[in-house]
């Protein structure tokens, strides 16, 4: 699916509403996804990370997607090393639809970290 204008995620990675970009340090990642900071962070770190393609949830990935899901993951991870979250741990989230509380419906990854994290989750 292109990018919807409409789509607040969408905008952001195209530039043209203003965020702070979080390295990622990869040319193919780079390509596929745009990393930023959370505006209204839940740990020291909280990063997202969002395909460049708009898709609304995880509900809409379909198998061509695969490579993106992977990068998703790898990309959050060496945004994770970069910050020296390796060691102490970090976690990785994506929520999907109103049971998990997803408010913007363009898929995101939050890396969240710099603090002991709770478990469960609320
Ligand atoms: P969700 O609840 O959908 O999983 O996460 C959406 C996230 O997007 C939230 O953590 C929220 O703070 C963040 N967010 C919402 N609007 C904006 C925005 O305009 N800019 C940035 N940088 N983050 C946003
Ligand atoms: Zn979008």
């Amino acid at each position: 699916m292109a990018a919807s204008g409409q789509c607040l995620f969408c905008r952001i990675a195209a530039g043209q509403i203003p965020s702070k970009t979080v390295a990622i340090g990869d040319p193919d990642l780079d390509r596929a996804l745009y990393a930023f900071e959370d505006i209204q962070p839940r740990a020291p770190h909280h990063v997202l990370v969002v395909p460049r393609e708009h898709i609304a949830t995880l509900n809409d990935l379909k198998q061509d997607h695969a490579l993106l899901a992977g990068q998703l993951v790898l990309a959050a991870r060496a945004i994770a090393a970069a910050r020296g979250l390796s060691g102490p741990g970090y976690r990785l989230v994506l929520n999907c639809n109103a049971d998990a509380g997803q408010s913007v419906f363009h898929v995101h990854l939050h890396l969240l970290g710099g603090r002991v994290l709770g478990w469960p989750p609320g």
